[in-house]
């Protein structure tokens, strides 16, 4: 018989072996954190030098960065074509902020058209790694004419031109670096149901996708091994780089109140509105995100830490493969909680120091144009501030005054990307909460009749499915893998 002492020892062994990689992970801060005041304090490093110090997590982001195409592309041209196959029921860098003190010309309009014409890229091809950013050139100003005065004599005119009346501008397409995510999104949802649509001659297609998916993740477990060490670098670099350590104490309070929003966001909203709807233990969902959001934290990105956020969501949360697929990539496109708070708070703490009081009416045209504002940033490192002119500008604050955040955004750009990625994962865990029974429909249909799947599912009502699922002994609806499924009904 096994002593209390040794299942204990067993029980310790089993969390470590389990949480392995969580662990290392917040090691790896934890280490890098001090490497980095260390080097800092005592060895003076060139610039040059730096940039080799942060080499390793350099190579990190590079491998986040490499499978993001792919796993985007596959997951949603699979997930698509499983719902509409059985017929049940997601960069900007933020370098156009010029740091020295100009705001580039955004407005909420371009903006939101920007999103549409992302859209529908012109050029598969090329939104794999651009994407389209409205520029705005200012024309000639129209001068008017204010005077005129008649010379008898010559009987001249003599006209006065004096005032400029309107500054015109127009619109200059331009493509920036970055992924079109959006675009590849919508291209793949609408090839994954014309896919689903194929029948028997689209299972290759869906075959390739679905292996392509597979191969992906397997290389994401790879690159996990690796994210401990890459991490380390990563953060002990970034000490290193910052050299105004004075401006936190000057931006405490703002901080504070940024981050004080972010926790209550991530500990009582997001959580409650999990709890009413799923009715399961929220904090648990948290800890089962535990090392995506980790990842977020030290690499300020939603879209690179898409892959980890997949492993989380599938392995630890059980959340279902044919959800995730759909729903995550989305999520790190355009679901950006975190940042439409951040925008909102920074927007009001400008208005605070430019002593600009603001009315109700203003505070909600804040909401409102952050969270415009955060859907149009995409999920990658300092985003947020650029859309961030938006805000400012729909409540008449001086663009340029973005500048004044600018020192203290990469601290708090971890920690909204973190409520990011957190939000997706909530999103998700609902998104399968409410498509429970479409999902138990599903795997019905594949236990059922695996035939002719599209016959049973207009024969069934809610009703019969649920005696077949308690015949069936119940359905867990994470237990599903996508493709069998698909393999087993649809041909
Ligand atoms: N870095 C954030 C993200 O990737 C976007 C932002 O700048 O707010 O989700």
């Amino acid at each position: 018989m096994m002593g209390n002492k040794e299942r204990r020892a067993v029980n310790v062994k089993g969390l470590l072996k389990r949480n392995w990689l969580l662990i290392a992970t917040v090691l790896s801060v934890l280490i890098g954190i001090s490497l980095g005041v260390v080097v800092r304090d005592y060895v003076s490093l060139s610039h040059l030098h730096k940039q080799y110090f942060g080499f390793p997590g350099e190579i990190l982001m590079r491998m986040l960065k490499l499978v993001i195409l792919p796993l985007i592309i596959s997951s949603m041209i699979t997930g698509i074509t499983l719902v509409m196959t059985i017929k049940p029921g997601v960069s900007q860098e933020a370098e156009n902020i010029d740091r020295a003190g100009t705001t580039p010309n955004v407005t909420t309009v371009d903006t939101l058209l920007d999103l549409l014409r992302n859209m529908f890229p012109e050029n598969l091809m090329q939104a794999c790694f651009q994407q389209y950013k409205t520029k705005r050139k200012e024309l000639e100003p129209v001068k008017v004419l204010i005077n005129t005065t008649t010379i008898p004599p010559l009987a001249t005119t003599v006209m006065t031109v004096v005032e400029n009346i309107t500054r015109e501008y127009k619109i200059v397409g331009a493509y920036s670096d970055g992924i079109n995510v959006l675009g590849l999104i919508v291209f793949c949802v609408a090839f994954g149901l014309v896919i689903g649509k194929m029948g028997d001659k689209g299972r290759i297609l869906l075959e390739f996708f679905d292996a392509l998916n597979e191969a992906t993740m397997k290389l994401v477990q790879i690159i996990m091994c690796y994210m401990p060490f890459g991490i380390l670098f990563l953060i002990a670099a970034k000490i290193i780089e910052v050299e105004d350590w004075e401006i936190f104490r000057k931006m405490g309070l703002y901080i504070v109140t940024v981050l004080s929003g972010l926790a209550i966001h991530a500990t009582i909203c997001l959580p409650l509105i999990f709890f009413i709807i799923v009715r399961k233990n929220p904090y648990t969902f948290t800890v089962g995100m535990a090392q995506a959001l980790v990842t977020a934290l030290m690499i300020s990105s939603s879209s690179a830490t898409l892959p980890v956020t997949f492993r989380c969501a599938e392995e630890n949360n059980r959340i279902d493969k044919r959800i995730t697929r759909f729903v995550l990539p989305v999520g790190a496109t355009i679901n950006m909680d975190g940042t439409a708070l951040y925008e909102a708070v920074a927007a009001i703490f400008i208005a605070q120091l430019n002593d600009y009081p603001l009315d109700v009416g203003q505070i909600v045209t804040i909401s409102i144009t952050a969270t415009v504002a955060s859907i149009g940033a995409a999920g990658v490192p300092n985003a947020g501030l650029v859309t961030m002119v938006i805000v400012l500008t729909a409540v008449g604050l001086p663009a340029s005054d973005v500048t004044l955040i600018v020192a203290v955004d990469w601290l708090l750009d971890r920690f909204r990307t973190m409520i990011n990625v957190l939000g997706d994962a909530y999103g998700a865990g609902i998104v399968q909460k409410l498509s429970k029974r479409e999902l138990e429909r599903m795997d019905l249909i594949s236990d059922v009749d695996v035939a002719n799947p599209f016959a049973l599912e207009t024969t069934l009502d809610d009703e019969e499915c649920e005696k077949k699922s308690y015949v069936n002994g119940g359905f867990t609806v994470d237990k599903t893998d996508a493709i069998s499924f698909t393999e087993t009904s649809q041909f």
